[in-house]
């Protein structure tokens, strides 16, 4: 029934000051081990459950923003209505097309300014770029 709690699930948990005991480790281990890295709460909603995690969906929600305030997960930049909730946790950029499908970056300063110039250069016009800047 239960997701295993990696230590370094643990070691963050601690790291942040929050309990060991209760939903958010589960739900931390559980989308650590998502191959999804961006998911909305709609998506976590059906894997809390299968994970035998009863939280009503409000409580879900809550302890979702609680990561997020603590920085164990982070937010896609997104400007649909739906928040989407990012499993790394780090900054990282990010290419979002129009069809919603997101890819992370895990690339150098160098390359992230090469990417996007060659984004402009070949789509003129088309391309939006969104910095966000994390507290
Ligand atoms: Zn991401």
């Amino acid at each position: 029934m239960g997701q295993a709690i990696e230590p370094a699930t643990s070691d963050a948990l601690r790291a942040a000051g929050l309990p060991l005991r209760g939903p958010l480790p589960r739900l931390l281990a559980l989308l650590a081990a998502s191959p999804d890295t961006h998911l909305s709460l709609a998506q976590i909603e059906p894997m809390a459950l299968e994970a035998g995690l009863a939280l009503r969906p409000a409580e879900l929600a809550r302890c979702l923003e609680t990561l997020v305030e603590h920085g164990l997960l982070g937010l896609l930049p997104t400007t649909g209505p739906e928040r989407v909730f990012d499993t790394l946790p780090q900054a990282h950029a990010h290419v979002i097309y129009e069809d919603d499908q997101v890819i992370d970056l895990h690339v150098s300063h160098e390359t992230l300014l090469a990417m996007i110039a060659d984004a402009l250069e070949r789509r003129p016009g088309a391309v939006e770029v969104v910095v966000r800047f994390r507290r």
